[in-house]
């Protein structure tokens, strides 16, 4: 991952949070939404740069075995300190359905790569995920009043 500390550009000549802005934010906002979101038991790392679709803003690993995390955010992407903060409760709410990780492991441990079936499943099961995330998302907002 790259780490730059001078102000990251993207196309055209806009200027976006620099990594440091970034972290200093991430580090204050973690913490408070980890807690909100009820996964304290688990460890979670963020590094900036971009994520392996150049598309993404961010993205999150997982081992749900370990309890363990890593968020990545994409400082071209982000512009503000909200965008900041939508992007990690949105790779945190990943974290909230991390379980679900180990049934596709083994639902899918002998598929065959680049099959129909497996094309299939990949699209169905990222719809899937992502549909989640946002209504957990929705839920989150509709407690306003809390957070
Ligand atoms: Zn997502």
């Amino acid at each position: 991952m790259s780490e730059k500390s001078e102000v990251v550009h993207s196309s055209g000549d806009e200027v976006h949070l620099t990594v440091e802005q970034m972290r200093e934010y991430v580090e204050e906002l973690l913490p408070l939404w980890i807690q909100r979101l009820g996964c304290p038991h688990w460890s979670i790392s963020v590094t900036y740069g971009p994520c392996s679709n150049p598309d993404w803003s961010a993205q999150c690993s997982r081992q749900v075995a370990y309890d363990v995390a890593e968020i990545t955010l994409d400082p071209a992407h982000h512009d503000s300190k909200e965008e900041i903060e939508r992007s990690l409760i949105h790779e945190l709410l990943h974290v909230k359905l991390a379980v679900f990780d180990l049934y596709r492991n083994v639902v899918t441990q002998n598929r065959l790569p680049g099959t129909a079936a497996d094309r299939e499943e990949s699209a169905l099961w990222e719809f899937t995920i992502e549909q989640a995330v946002k209504d957990l998302r929705r839920m989150v907002s509709g407690m306003g009043g809390l957070f």
